[in-house]
């Protein structure tokens, strides 16, 4: 699964009991559910789609195997929801389980074999959810599953948890004109009389059932395909042009993960479906779902999310996830972790090192941003950190082994879990049979415990004994509490690692290179030979461990290893030290080479950026040229540079890149450079950029943002008037209010009324997260008693009760 947002916090909320101290593998092994049989087969018919009563008709014939003697009755989950209309077995209903009472009591390995006909009831979003056009373009009225974690039961009746895999059918009898897409083969299509049809579909590899897939909507097939695999493209027939040029990456990347893991692709399709209204992508085995937001031709030169990190994501989840399973929800990280590490990977193939350091920087930035707020282990139930730090772990593990030796221990564990279950210690255990190496100590501090190495490092160089010496301590602090249920989960006090310096010298002598590992509190490295000065000291060269690291340094040996140093991580830190230098020419000097000719893109935008806190005088020459860098990227980062320098030449080049750039993302940029450096002519330019389509609203949200960060009051109707059909609208007016604006505080309370549902919980989530809640509060009690709608009021209800449990709390 793949959120647009980065920030994620796994779905599964269930509280985490016991303590993760050394005993994490078993505190995570408790989590793995009991049941007494071996699912085996369902196959599952569904017809009478019903769009307004959000209903269907369902009928699933299970076969599966005793695992108990004497096994007299099953519980399978099903949603209360779906009400039972007959069965061949004599059933009970408790809550969201099915109890099937056998004929007589099976045997160990006795094969049972049970039909229920039920209709069933979703709510939207349990399972199914099913979406209506409501009027809004490019939207066609559908249906579609999502399962993970445990949400397919309220569709049909089945074992959700993720350690019994099956093989399944699944037979759908759609309306005219629309398309029924799941896992597997496509066993058959027959046209009605009535014009509908009846798809047959057949995953005959087993698989989770939380995988089980089902998309009903009006779609084209484009079709590609893998070696003798379909890969098939649905969409709506409106986006048929714009599929290929964004999928068509797919044969070469399942070829490249075929390759590095040593594992063929192992189902007998791929298809990706976009629906609307949907939360990012799902890797359904072989039929994946993805959001309906397709690129147009413009936007590569931007890098599409889409295309760099969501296809790829989704498709090594095939392997990770689809293939090998998590056991349960505490161990999925292996699921995430590899979905995340592995587009870094397939891009390091086609691009080269650098683009994977690029890729994983963003991964180290999110990963950062999530540890502050919260810290938690990667195999820990609910962690909130599995992708970003499940990507950087995995990388640490193959700088640490190696390439081969990595991908060895990744084929071992594949092999080793096939079409079954793995927990965090299956992977130790793969890397172990497939190296040699019991690596228990990486796994306890990177996998079981929590947080990250913080390196604080002092040098002194010694020129008689030509030695230069490094203090490095670890200063990071294990601050965290124990829970209400007394779960706390430990950081190392000292982290073990080994660690490379690098020493660079003038003259001929070259750089020194000193390995070392480090394990304590305080370790002390002396590299030898160091005949000259020191012109540069890098710590950690080639980034081979996740940290943050303090390292006081004269700005002359930052200028020489921003310069020198080919790893990305590296470069961006010594930007941040020089960042901090404003007054320092060597300083300004160094960030003006890198953000005009660094050897690559991402190198030249962060230095363009560093430049934003630099004079006019010092950053103007630098960012003016680098505004003709090839990178939009870099050009979006010296116009956002533009608008914090200020002054009118900045205003000047920043209306240039408005005007004449074709990137989306520079054209945001100078929106909120635009709205600072001139505050005459924001008014009505932002109205104007508040019109301009572009892709994921890329320029409407700046200009969102610009409204909302410059508080004028003024532009309250003017945001209104756009409340219906976009989603920051709401989130203006409610950051307005808090600036104090009654009108549209007003006006907000009033979107809770809107006649469209969608519309009505965006003005709900402005109220969650965009107002103080000392104005939210009372302005949602008071607009109480005026709501029309019942799931509004439901909603407010709710929230009003949850803030006041949580002050109550205090
Ligand atoms: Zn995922």
């Amino acid at each position: 699964m793949r959120l647009l947002v980065s920030l994620v916090a796994a779905s599964c909320a269930a509280t985490a009991l016991g303590a993760q101290t050394n005993a994490e593998r078993m505190a995570n092994d408790r989590y793995t559910r009991s049941h007494d049989y071996d699912l085996i087969h369902q196959r599952i018919e569904l017809s009478n789609f019903n769009w307004d009563s959000t209903s269907f008709d369902g009928k699933v014939a299970t076969t599966l195997v005793a695992r108990r003697a004497g096994l007299d009755s099953v519980v399978l989950d099903a949603g209360a929801k779906l009400a039972v209309k007959s069965a061949t077995l004599r059933t009970a209903r408790h809550g969201d389980t099915l109890v099937v009472f056998l004929t007589r009591p099976a045997a160990v390995g006795d094969t049972v074999r049970f039909t229920v006909s039920y209709h069933g009831v979703v709510e939207s979003g349990r399972g199914l959810t099913y979406v209506n056009s409501d009027g809004r373009p490019h939207r066609p009225r559908q249906i579609w599953s999502q399962g993970e974690d445990d949400n397919n039961h309220h569709w049909f009746p089945t074992y959700d948890f993720p350690n019994d895999k099956m093989t399944w059918d699944l037979v759908a009898t759609v309306p005219r004109g629309m398309t029924a897409v799941s896992n597997g083969r496509l066993v058959s299509d027959v046209a009605l009389r009535d014009g509908s049809h009846t798809f047959a579909w057949r995953q005959d590899r087993p698989s989770a059932t939380y995988l089980v897939s089902l998309i009903v909507a009006p779609l084209v097939k484009v079709h590609d395909t893998w070696r003798t695999i379909p890969v098939d493209y649905y969409v709506y027939r409106e986006d048929s042009a714009l599929a290929r040029p964004l999928f068509r990456v797919t044969p070469d990347m399942i070829d490249v993960y075929s390759r590095l893991t040593g594992v063929t692709y192992p189902w007998s399709k791929y298809a990706q479906t976009t629906v609307a209204d949907f939360f990012g992508g799902m890797e359904n085995v072989s039929a994946t779902t993805l959001v309906d937001w397709l690129p147009g031709p413009r936007d590569y030169q931007d890098r599409p999310w889409y295309q760099w990190i969501l296809i790829p994501h989704e498709l090594s989840h095939q392997w990770f996830g689809d293939y090998v399973t998590t056991e349960n929800w505490a161990n999925m990280w292996l699921n995430e972790g590899f979905a995340e590490f592995m587009p870094g990977e397939y891009w390091r193939e086609k691009l080269g090192a650098h683009v994977a350091q690029d890729y994983l920087l963003d991964e180290y930035n999110q990963f950062m941003q999530i540890d502050d707020d919260h810290r938690m282990p990667l195999a820990a139930l609910g962690s909130n950190n599995i992708y970003p730090k499940g990507a950087l772990v995995l990388q640490m593990l193959k700088q640490y082994l190696g390439d081969r030796p990595f991908w060895a221990s990744v084929h071992r564990y594949l092999v080793d879990h096939a079409f079954d279950n793995a927990t965090t210690d299956d992977l130790r255990q793969a890397v172990l049979d497939a190296t040699g190496e019991n690596l228990d100590w990486f796994w306890d501090q990177w996998m079981y415990q929590a947080g990250y190495p913080n390196f604080t490092v002092t040098t002194k160089y010694d020129s008689t004994a030509a030695t230069l010496t490094l203090v490095v301590q670890q200063t990071q602090q294990d601050s965290s509490k124990a829970d209400s249920t007394g779960l706390k989960y430990t950081t190392p006090p000292a982290f073990r690692m080994p660690v490379t310096v690098r020493v660079g010298t003038e003259g001929r002598a070259g750089d020194v290179v000193a390995r070392a590992e480090l394990s304590r509190r305080q370790d002390t490295i002396v590299v030898r030979d160091v005949q000259r000065a020191p012109t540069m000291v890098i710590f950690d060269d080639g980034n081979a461990i996740l940290k943050r690291l303090t390292f006081d340094q004269p700005t002359a040996w930052l200028a020489v290893q921003l310069d020198r140093d080919p790893d990305l991580w590296n470069r961006h830190w010594v930007i941040a030290q020089l960042g901090q230098r404003p007054n320092d020419p060597l300083a300004a000097g160094a960030l003006a080479k890198a953000a005009t000719s660094s050897d690559y893109f991402l190198t030249r935008a962060a230095a363009a950026q560093a430049l934003a806190e630099f004079p006019a005088v010092a950053a103007l020459p630098p960012l003016q040229a680098a505004l003709k860098d090839t990178s939009a990227q870099v050009r979006a980062a010296v116009v956002e540079a533009l608008g914090s320098v200020g002054g009118a030449q900045a205003a000047t080049l920043a209306r240039q890149a408005w005007t004449n750039d074709s990137s989306s993302a520079v054209r945001a940029a100078a929106v909120v450079a635009i709205a600072q450096t001139d505050s005459a002519g924001r008014r009505p330019f932002l109205l104007q950029a508040l019109l301009i389509p572009s892709y994921r609203d890329e320029i409407q949200n700046s200009a969102y943002r610009a409204i909302a960060r410059s508080g004028d009051t003024t532009m309250v109707d003017s945001v209104n008037a756009h409340a219906g059909d976009h989603h920051f609208a709401p989130h203006v007016l409610a950051a307005l209010a808090a600036r104090g604006s009654t009108r549209a505080l007003g006006l907000l309370v009033n979107l809770l009324n809107d006649d469209r549902i969608g519309v009505r919980g965006w003005a709900l989530e402005a109220f969650r997260f965009s107002l103080r809640r000392e104005i939210a509060q009372p302005a949602l009690q008071a607009a109480r008693a005026g709501l029309t709608f019942d799931d509004t009021k439901k909603a407010v209800d709710a929230l009003l009760q949850e803030w006041q449990k949580d002050s109550g709390g205090k």
